[in-house]
Parts: C-alpha cells; sequence; structure tokens
C-alpha cells in the first residue's frame, strides 16, 4: 500500500511539526519562570490568597503537562514518518484525509476513530 502524500507534502508536515514543537518547547521554557515564581509569591507577597496562587500553580503545571503531551504527539508523528507510516490511521490503518493532517499533521487518527468509530 503506498501512502497518497507526496513527497513535497510529506517535507511540509515535517518542517511543520518541527517548528510546533520547536515553539512548545520556547513557550514553555519562558513559562518554567511562571511556575516557580508562584512558589515564591506566596511567601514574598503575603495578601496574595494561598488558593489564588495554588490556582495559578496548577494552571500553569496543566498548560506544561498540555504542552508535553503535544510535544510527545508531534514526536510520535515525526517517527512514524521516518517508518514509512505518516498518513494512516495508528487505530484502523486507514488513510487520515490530507485535509485533517493539514489542519494538524501530529494527529494519529482517522476522523471515524477519532469521533470514537
Ligand atoms: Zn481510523
Amino acid at each position: 500500500m503506498k501512502s497518497m502524500i507526496t513527497e513535497t507534502e510529506l517535507s511540509a508536515f515535517r518542517s511543520q511539526l518541527l517548528d510546533f514543537i520547536m515553539e512548545l518547547e520556547k513557550d514553555d521554557v519562558a513559562s518554567t519562570d511562571n511556575r516557580s515564581t508562584v512558589v515564591l509569591d506566596q511567601q514574598s507577597v503575603g495578601r496574595l490568597s494561598r488558593m489564588d496562587a495554588m490556582q495559578q500553580q496548577a494552571m500553569a503545571n496543566a498548560t506544561h503537562q498540555r504542552r508535553l503531551a503535544e510535544i510527545a504527539r508531534a514526536k510520535a508523528a515525526l517517527a512514524r514518518m521516518d517508518q514509512g507510516e505518516f498518513g494512516w490511521c495508528v487505530d484502523c490503518g486507514e488513510d487520515i484525509a490530507l485535509k485533517r493532517l493539514k489542519h494538524d499533521p501530529s494527529l494519529p487518527t482517522c476522523i471515524t476513530c477519532a469521533r470514537g468509530g
């Protein structure tokens, strides 16, 4: 079975994924300050409620976790590319619609599987 995706499209997807990973990693490094500052602020900003600080930190951590998951997904897509498996649904093995990949090349499944079959 041969993928419908051309070499040109494939290399476009690859650079899109690499850019995506780079952006996410840059954002994450930038927000590392936020995550640690919250802890310090609990001591230095006396009246800031502990709940607020904890909530802020939880949000920063959630964003961090979400970024890590997105980076992992993009890296998995790159790995599939290296194995010549990019563009096929990891669940059912069908082609993933090109339109779908253009929207987000890191998506691992076809629309049917993404909707839960
Ligand atoms: Zn599928």
